[in-house]
């Protein structure tokens, strides 16, 4: 009675700790993409890594997001590591 559970459960829990760890790479996979980490973790973990692999293949690559600063004289949004506003030519000193 006890040996054909065991050889039930094994695979069992083979595959969800096969799944787990699957999910956490494909996870990973998603840094740039417009999906959140989270999701394509249940994701490949609910319905199989290859879902979620194909999930965070097709979604899109997350739009850059710099952080940006006023230019002072024609107050366009600039990237804040710029020294020379690309709208008007103002020049950052130091
Ligand atoms: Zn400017």
């Amino acid at each position: 009675m006890l040996i054909p559970l065991l050889v039930f459960l094994i695979p069992v829990f083979v595959v969800l700790t096969g799944f787990y760890f699957l999910a956490k790479v494909i996870a990973d996979r998603s840094e740039n993409k417009e999906i959140s980490r989270e999701s394509v973790f249940w994701i490949s973990f609910l319905l199989g890594p290859i879902i979620g692999l194909i999930v965070v293949e097709v979604s899109p690559l997350k739009k850059e997001t710099h952080p940006t600063k006023a230019c002072p004289e024609c107050a366009e949004e600039v990237n804040v590591q710029a020294k020379l506003c690309k709208h008007c030519g103002y020049r950052w000193t130091a």
